[in-house]
């Protein structure tokens, strides 16, 4: 019987707002992880240490890692394409290194600029930096169940990648649909092709709403027991590399069904609400999540006095 637990990885300050066109100041980004690790989730992703040029963006991120407060029982994360940028992360104290391969060649090309064995080559090298620090790698898996610009892709690619990943000592990888490819049928099929390969990873989802598909391809890999998800608060974001594509599936909306069905979260859904109005404030314009708007489906409104019969 699989946990009732769900461990929440909070991406909106990385994944979400790289892809945002004004620069956001840094205390702001700052402001938004300290009120995110406050509501108790046990991973937040912080920064990524991305060249400055290929993302602005995230040009300050060792700034934004001194800025921060470092909660107990929180894991902060960033994102590391290299061994520059893993060396940043190393000195900024980042707890999980989040290392990624895509499965699309074309789309790793784009990504990290390089062919797939090359970039695993590379993450052998960060593998070796990180070795003996307190860190640890956390693998992601880009574009698993389709890429924009060469179409499905072969789930063996994705098995490859795992495979180096456990070669590395990396017990938890998140497979992403990173463009929003997915339907419950593609998650349940990767799903059910890895986990006998790779007994000892543990596999989270990374899911993008870009087809308004991202709850429903998280329930599927929630009933075949994945406990591990990626989410962003209020929906932010979308990908720098993608043609059209929206943000994570919302952080509170996430977590609000969850609970709702029974399960439990490390944030109260009122502090994660709290916290998508935050971060639509710091964007300045307006975003995705639901629950934000519309309020838990727990909280009642008053009949309105005017037309006092049941609504239908
Ligand atoms: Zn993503």
């Amino acid at each position: 019987m699989p946990s009732e637990r769900i461990t929440i990885s909070e991406v909106g300050a990385r994944d979400g707002i790289q892809t945002e066109a004004a620069f956001i100041p840094t205390e702001r980004k700052i402001e938004l992880i300290d009120a995110l690790t406050a509501t108790g989730l046990k991973r937040v992703e912080a920064a990524s240490f991305v060249h400055p040029k290929v993302v602005p963006q995230m040009s300050d991120a060792a700034e934004v890692m001194r800025g921060i407060q470092r909660r107990p029982g929180t894991r902060i994360g960033a994102f590391v394409p290299n061994s520059k940028g893993a060396e940043a992360a190393l000195a900024a104290e980042v707890d999980d290194l989040k290392v990624g391969s895509a499965a699309s060649e074309a789309f790793n090309e784009l990504n990290v600029r390089m062919p797939l064995e090359k970039n695993l080559a590379v993450l052998r090298d960060i593998a070796s930096l990180a070795k003996g620090s307190a860190s640890r790698l956390v693998g992601v898996v880009g574009t698993a169940f389709g890429c924009p610009y060469s179409g499905p892709v072969d789930v063996e690619r994705v098995a490859r990648i795992v495979e180096a990943y456990s070669e590395l000592g990396i017990e938890l990888t998140y497979l992403a649909d990173t463009t929003g490819m997915a339907s419950p049928r593609e998650i349940r099929a990767a799903l059910e092709m890895l986990r006998p390969r790779f007994p000892a990873m543990t596999f989270g989802l990374h899911l993008h709403n870009t087809r308004g598909l991202g709850i429903a391809n998280a329930l599927a890999g929630l009933d075949l027991g994945v406990r591990d998800f990626e989410s962003s608060i209020g929906g932010l974001g979308g990908c720098p590399f993608a043609p059209r594509a929206v943000g994570n599936i919302s952080t509170e909306d996430f977590a609000h069904m969850a609970v709702q069905m029974g399960y439990s979260v490390d944030a109260d859904i009122d502090a994660l609400i709290a916290c998508a109005k935050l971060a639509e404030e710091i964007v300045g314009h307006s975003i995705s999540g639901m629950v934000m708007k519309a309020g838990k489906s727990t909280d009642l409104h008053a009949v309105p006095r005017e037309n006092a019969a049941a609504p239908r």
